[in-house]
C-alpha cells in the first residue's frame, strides 16, 4: 500500500520545516520526500496536507505504562493488582499511540509487565507505541521507587547482578536511581542514593551488553555521580549546577526534565488525593527544577521530551502537554518539537529508523490540523491530531481521510 501526503508543511524532525512538501510511504517506510508537487502512483491513498502539518511520530523518553495516573501511587504495586494493572496498561498504550506518540521509553515497570506490553505491541496483539522497556528499576535498599517493585541492590557487585538480571529478562535500557525522589515517602529529592562506584558498576554491565543507562537523578551530587559513572540520560535533573551542566555537554549526556508531574501535582493537590508529602516536596523543588532546565537549555545540553506519564494525574495520551510546558519555560516551539522527535530518537539510539520524516526512515508519522510551530498547544487537542501512522499503517481510532 502506498500513501501520498500531498503539498503541506513538513516538520522534518531535526528542526527544519519544509513549507510545501509531499511525502510518499511505501510499505513500512518513507520512500520519498520532495518539495512541492509529487505525482502519486495509481491506487495510492492520498492525504491532502493543505492547512496541516506532517511530523515524525512523537517519542516520549520517560513513561510508566504500569501506572495509570492515580492520585496516590504509593500502594499501587501489589501482586493482586497485576491483572487490573495489565488492562489499564493496555488502555494506556492505545491512548498514547492515538495521541501521536508512536514510541516510548518505559522507565520502570512492575513484574516485567512492560516487557510483555512491548511484545504484545510488536506482535500486533494490542495497539500501542513501540516500547523500549527497562524492567525493574534498580535502587538501593529503601531507595526511591523501592515500593514500586524495584530491585534493591547494595554495593557494586549487587548492582552488577541486578543489571545482569534485567538484561537476562530482556530489557532494552537500564534505570538506576542516583537520588531520592518526590513520590516515595521518606526520601529527599536532594539526597544521594547509589554511590558513584555503584553507578559505575551498573553502567559497565549495561555497556557490556550494549544497553544504555538512564538515571533518576535530582540532587546535585547524585547527578554528578551519575555523570561521572557514564550514565547517558539524566532524568528530572532538579538541582543542576554549572559543573553538572558542563559535564553533560562534554559527555553529550541528555536531560529528560519531565516537567509534567511538577504541574500536575501542584494543580491537583492534596484536595484531589495527592499525598501531602508529594505536594510538599514538589512545592519545594519547583523553582530549582525550572532554573535547572533554563541553565541546561542555555548551555546547549540535549533536552529530550519525557513526561513521567502514569504519575498522579499525568495521563497517558496527554503526553504532548510536555511540549507546551517546554515552550512555557523558554523553548521555541521548534525546539520543543525536536525534543520529542529527532533529538529523542538520538537519545534512545533509534535515529537510524525514527525521529524524522526522511527517505528510508520508518513511516511513523502524525498529521496535525494547523501549525504546531505557531501554536504548540494544538498538540494536546484531540481534534487537532489527525491521522497517526506507525510503520506505514494507519492507527485505528486516529482520524482517517
Ligand atoms: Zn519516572
Amino acid at each position: 500500500m502506498v500513501t501520498a501526503f500531498l503539498k503541506g508543511r513538513v516538520f522534518v524532525g531535526d528542526g527544519r520545516v519544509l513549507d510545501r512538501a509531499s511525502v510518499l510511504v511505501d510499505g513500512e517506510r518513507v520512500v520519498k520526500v520532495a518539495e512541492g508537487e509529487i505525482k502519486p502512483p495509481r491506487g495510492a491513498r492520498r492525504v491532502d496536507l493543505k492547512g496541516r502539518t506532517l511530523l515524525p511520530g512523537f517519542i516520549d523518553c520517560h513513561v510508566h505504562l504500569c501506572m495509570d495516573g492515580q492520585a496516590d501511587s504509593t500502594n499501587l504495586a501489589r501482586r493482586e493488582r497485576l491483572p487490573l494493572m495489565t488492562l489499564e496498561a493496555a488502555r494506556s498504550a492505545r491512548r498514547t499511540l492515538q495521541a501521536g506518540v508512536t514510541t516510548v521509553r518505559d522507565m520502570g515497570g512492575f513484574e516485567y509487565l512492560d516487557l510483555a506490553l512491548r511484545e504484545a505491541v510488536r506482535s500486533g496483539l494490542i495497539p500501542g507505541p513501540r516500547i523500549l522497556a527497562s524492567g525493574r528499576i534498580i535502587c538501593m535498599t529503601g531507595g526511591t521507587a523501592w515500593m514500586f517493585g524495584a530491585r534493591e541492590a547494595d554495593g557494586p557487585d549487587e548492582v552488577r547482578k541486578a543489571v545482569r538480571e534485567q538484561i537476562k529478562a530482556g530489557v532494552d535500557v537500564i534505570k538506576l536511581m542516583a537520588t531520592g525522589g518526590i513520590l516515595t515517602p521518606g526520601v529527599e529529592p536532594g539526597s544521594s542514593q547509589f554511590t558513584e562506584e555503584e553507578l559505575r558498576a551498573g553502567v559497565e554491565e549495561a555497556r557490556k551488553a550494549g544497553r544504555r543507562t538512564a538515571s533518576h537523578a535530582q540532587g546535585t551530587q547524585g547527578v554528578l555521580n551519575a555523570l561521572r559513572a557514564g550514565v547517558e540520560s539524566i532524568e528530572h535533573g532538579i538541582f543542576l549546577d554549572e559543573e553538572a551542566v558542563a559535564l553533560m555537554v562534554r559527555q553529550d549526556a541528555a536531560l529528560v526534565p519531565t516537567l509534567s508531574p511538577l504541574y500536575n501535582i501542584l494543580e491537583m493537590g492534596v484536595e484531589n488525593g495527592v499525598p501531602q508529602f508529594a505536594v510538599d516536596k514538589t512545592v519545594r523543588v519547583k523553582p530549582a527544577h525550572l532554573a535547572s532546565l533554563r541553565l541546561a537549555h542555555e548551555a546547549g545540553v540535549k533536552v529530550a521530551l519525557g513526561t513521567d506519564a502514569g504519575t498522579p494525574f499525568n495521563y497517558h495520551g496527554r503526553n504532548l502537554r510536555e511540549a507546551e510546558l517546554l515552550v512555557e519555560n523558554g523553548f521555541s516551539p521548534a525546539e520543543a518539537l525536536r525534543a520529542g522527535t529527532g533529538l529523542a530518537a538520538a537519545v534512545l539510539g533509534l535515529e537510524r529508523d525514527l525521529g524524522a520524516v526522511e527517505e528510508g526512515k520508518l513511516a511513523d508519522l502524525v498529521v496535525v490540523e494547523g501549525d504546531p510551530l505557531a501554536d504548540v498547544n494544538l498538540l494536546t487537542r484531540a481534534e487537532a491530531i489527525g491521522l497517526v501512522m506507525q510503520g506505514g499503517r494507519v492507527v485505528e481510532g486516529s482520524h482517517r481521510d
